[in-house]
């Protein structure tokens, strides 16, 4: 009788897995973020439909106000299994921030925005309402300093990666295999062979070196032009003279200016480059952002309180006086302008980003 071919054990799916292990923290995380924002949403709706009612009855104030505690510890509750959840599933996707922080803002503005457009009671006039705005408002702030401290956390890993990284290698063309060389210091915004990727028997022999020019200023070298590892590879004399002037750097005439460029594009040693330019510009950015909070913060308030007063106003007119009018206290106002801040230096750095990893200008 022929042996058969052999047969895959089948695995016994009671028996422990190792990989399992990775889907317990999974697990865990998806059960946090869905009952997290089941919870919130649950006990934000709750303590409307709780607000409303002690708005119709003041002598149930007193107990809906103890109702409505236990709906805040339910919205605390909701808020930190949302954002651990989400931050824990979701930490790659750029949209995880921005909902997260849409999300802490209607919560947030809910306490002043939503009562009024529901007619409440003025705060300090009914137990039951002032409960009710005291819960959102806190479930807000919470939720947006959460969202925020994400923010910060994710602006400064991006940066510390692509300051690492810069371009994805699988976009490298040009020497993505190439390792740094050991006896080259990594000179800050140097030319091509101060950087860690000219490799050593190369520039003895490369006339871009010798002529201390840089290889993508001159659109050849080492990692794209076959004639200059030829030249390294076959150790041919040439007069230093010519080395030194920079006239034994070859020309490619196959080749447009353009095209060459688009070389650069893909290459370690560019890429490495732009690493560089984007350290430079990090700081510059950070410092800029800063300068604006201190010089215009005060315009950039009055601005804020302009343009909610003027909606508040108009919503009032629209709504023949059903909406009241809503009024910025001054810590909201500077909370709003950090926060404008802060947004505006994340999609700034998005924009460095862009312009020097993908355009690579
Ligand atoms: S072209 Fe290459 S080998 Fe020549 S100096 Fe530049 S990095 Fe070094
Ligand atoms: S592709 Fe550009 S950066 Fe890379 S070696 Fe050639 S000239 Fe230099």
């Amino acid at each position: 009788m022929k042996p058969g071919p052999p047969t895959s054990k089948k695995k016994d799916p009671t028996e422990f897995q190792p990989d399992m292990l990775g889907e317990i923290p999974y697990a865990i995380a998806k059960y946090a973020f869905w009952g997290g924002v089941g919870t919130l949403i649950f006990c934000v709706i709750a303590t409307i439909f709780l607000m409303t009612v002690a708005n119709g009855d003041i002598n149930k104030a007193t107990t809906i106000a103890n109702s409505v505690e236990l709906m805040m510890k339910g919205m605390l509750i909701g808020v930190v299994c949302t954002v651990a959840g989400s931050a824990w599933l979701f930490w790659e996707e750029e949209i995880m921030v921005a909902v997260n922080l849409g999300g802490a803002f209607v919560l947030f503005l809910s306490s002043s925005i939503l009562p009024t457009a529901m007619q409440m009671a003025e705060p300090g006039k009914n137990v039951g309402v002032d409960a009710g705005y005291n819960a959102l408002g806190l479930a807000g702030k919470i939720y947006l300093g959460f969202a925020f401290a994400i923010l910060i956390v994710d602006i400064a890993l991006r940066v510390n990666q692509r300051s690492k990284v810069g371009a994805k290698k699988d976009s490298l063309k040009y020497g993505k295999g190439v390792t740094e060389e050991s006896d080259r210091k990594n000179v800050f915004m140097g030319k091509c062979w101060q950087l860690p990727y000219c490799r050593k028997f190369v520039r003895e022999k490369c006339p871009i070196y010798h002529a201390q020019r840089t290889c993508w200023r001159e659109l050849v070298g080492c990692m794209c032009e076959e004639s200059v590892i030829r030249a390294a590879m076959e150790n041919k004399p040439v007069s230093k003279e010519a080395l030194m002037s920079g006239a034994a750097i070859p020309r490619n005439t196959k080749l447009t200016d353009a095209a060459k460029r688009e070389r650069c594009k893909t290459c370690v040693i560019y890429n490495e480059h732009q690493k560089h330019k984007y350290k430079l510009a990090m700081p510059m950015v950070i410092i800029g952002y800063v300068l604006v909070y201190i010089l215009l913060r005060v315009p950039l308030a009055t601005g804020i309180n302009n343009f909610i007063s003027k909606g508040s106003q108009a919503l009032t007119n629209a709504s023949a006086g059903a909406v009241k009018n809503v009024e910025t206290g001054d810590a909201f106002t500077q909370f709003a302008v950090g926060a404008a801040v802060l947004m505006m230096l994340a999609y700034t750095i998005k924009i460095v980003e862009y312009a020097i990893f993908k355009l690579k200008i």
